[in-house]
């Protein structure tokens, strides 16, 4: 019985790291938008690489918002973030309301 408990809140807890690192890394890469974009235009780059550099941006956020997608819930196994075809980076499951960090709360 205490085994089984002990081997579900591991289980929360690895599943829950997971989800927040997705989420650290989505969060990363929509705000290096402003000062890559700042930094490029103080190096003068040219157009044409400035047009390289935005698909680069876009081809990342593609693969980490994707990322963010489909992480399941360590709890109801359902995606996270998503319900139906809406994805909402909100800090609870969309499923069964399981918090962010629900792990860390003292109990
Ligand atoms: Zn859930």
């Amino acid at each position: 019985m205490n085994d089984k408990i002990e081997t579900e809140t591991v289980d929360l807890t690895a599943g829950l790291a997971k989800i927040r690192s997705r989420r650290w890394l989505m969060w990363l890469v929509i705000f290096s938008y402003v000062p890559g974009l700042l930094i490029s235009l103080e190096m003068q780059a040219s157009s044409s690489i400035m047009g390289w550099l935005f698909a680069l941006w876009v081809l990342l956020l593609c693969i980490v918002i994707g990322l963010a997608t489909v992480v399941c819930c360590p709890r109801c196994k359902k995606p996270f973030h998503t319900n139906g075809p809406t994805f909402l980076p909100v800090r609870k499951c969309v499923h069964c309301g399981l918090h962010l960090k629900a792990d860390k709360i003292k109990k």
